[in-house]
């Protein structure tokens, strides 16, 4: 049976209207992927189908950490066990609903910083629809920076674009953005994701 939580995260990735506006493809050498509304409707119906669980409550989470997609264990981890009403930790969502997807469907061409540059992306997007035009870690601002430079939004209008196509030389500064952070400094830049795919079978509730 789903926990409360779970019904409404899966709401929110199906029907959020801000979330159904993300749409973007990374383009690389393995093939690349696709961050959109139907993606986001694919994880949230894995998770209505019990094969991605969201763990509520943690309390093991690093400081500064609201949650966290755990693409091994098709686990998301959240402190809060109350569904947020606020922007900040619905990005956090977004950018973690962005891992579970790159798992979901087992994108393992693709990168561990590509799958974090498109994380951040898509969390930018979703809090530029939300009034946010100014960040202060240099990833967030390099994704925002991103997010115009390539038409995905547009400040001067409020809009936000469907299926933008973003090159790796595009993208390539978000990734170095990324891995000049002290959490990512140790992952090797071209290293895989770790999506390993979710498997049919519905996954045990979770106990923390
Ligand atoms: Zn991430």
């Amino acid at each position: 049976m789903l926990t409360q939580f779970e019904n409404q995260l899966a709401d929110f990735l199906s029907n959020n209207a801000q979330v159904r506006k993300i749409d973007f493809h990374f383009e690389n050498a393995g093939g690349g992927f696709h961050i959109s509304p139907q993606g986001f409707a694919r994880v949230a119906r894995a998770i209505r189908q019990e094969r991605i669980r969201a763990c509520t409550g943690s309390t093991s989470l690093g400081a500064g950490i609201a949650g966290l997609y755990y693409q091994n264990t098709n686990r998301f981890e959240l402190v809060s066990d109350v569904f947020p009403a606020a922007v900040n930790p619905r990005g956090i969502i977004v950018h973690e609903a962005v891992h579970a997807l790159i798992d979901l469907c087992k994108c393992v061409a693709t990168t561990r910083l590509s799958d974090e540059a498109a994380a951040y992306l898509a969390q930018v997007v979703f809090m530029f629809q939300n009034g946010r035009r100014t960040f202060t870690r240099p990833q967030y601002t390099a994704a925002y920076d991103l997010a115009k430079a390539s038409g995905i939004i547009d400040p001067a209008t409020n809009a936000v674009h469907a299926g933008v196509r973003l090159t790796w030389q595009q993208y390539e500064p978000l990734r170095r953005e990324i891995h000049n952070r002290p959490a990512y400094q140790t992952v090797g830049w071209l290293a895989p994701t770790g999506a390993s795919g979710i498997a049919m079978a519905p996954q045990h509730p979770c106990t923390l």
